[in-house]
């Protein structure tokens, strides 16, 4: 799949904050990610030469099902066209030496999408896994969010209207590490579906 567009949400649960050291936020943090990082089931993350420490992320994705503007919490809820597994890669050292996320969250590659599904369940049930090398690493449960589905959807289409196709990444919790060349990363969400990834150091 191809996204319009591709919204992130930053520290959207408050263990994963508080042990990367920020304050869980007062309103949705929103950060991109360009369409050209998107990767499917099974294609590489390449780890790029310019960084020293590129984490995963597991995170509960949004697919957009039909055009959201300026959206009321029903609406926003409505509007959910799937769910799928997203890894919001992340060069960690270049996102602290940046300031801005772009370029720490954006390379090619850094942004794994499983295929969408709308199964028949509250989104507040899902529960977002992740797995490296097959140890659990990541679990929560989606009403543990901040700010839940339909609050970050009606929030977002306050600022630009979300199109059908569009990408929301709702954040990721607890327990991100640490990737390096020959790793299989894996994010679950039960019922939804498994993206398996495997990771490669790019060439000097
Ligand atoms: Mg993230």
């Amino acid at each position: 799949m191809t996204p319009g567009k591709i919204v992130c949400v930053g520290r959207n649960y408050a263990a994963h904050a508080t042990e990367l050291g920020n304050a869980v936020p007062e309103r949705p943090m929103l950060f991109f990610k360009p369409p050209s990082a998107v990767i499917g089931p099974g294609e590489p993350i390449m780890l790029p030469a310019a960084s020293q420490h590129v984490e995963f992320e597991a995170e509960i994705g949004v697919v957009v099902g039909r055009r959201l503007r300026r959206a009321s919490l029903a609406e926003a809820e409505a509007a959910i066209g799937g769910f799928a597994c997203v890894n919001d890669v992340t060069a960690r050292d270049l996102q602290k030496l940046d300031g801005q996320w772009g370029r720490a969250k954006g390379f090619d590659t850094f942004c794994p999408v499983g295929v969408p599904i709308l199964p028949g369940v509250d989104w507040q049930s899902l529960e977002i896994v992740s797995r490296l090398n097959g140890e659990e690493r990541q679990r929560a449960i989606a009403s543990d969010m901040v700010f839940g589905i339909p609050d970050l959807l009606a929030y977002i289409s306050g600022v630009m209207t979300l199109e059908p196709g569009d990408l929301v990444a709702t954040g990721t919790p607890a327990g991100t590490g640490r990737l390096a060349d020959g790793d299989l990363i894996e994010v679950e969400i039960p019922g939804v579906g498994v993206l398996a990834n495997p990771v490669l150091q790019e060439a000097e």
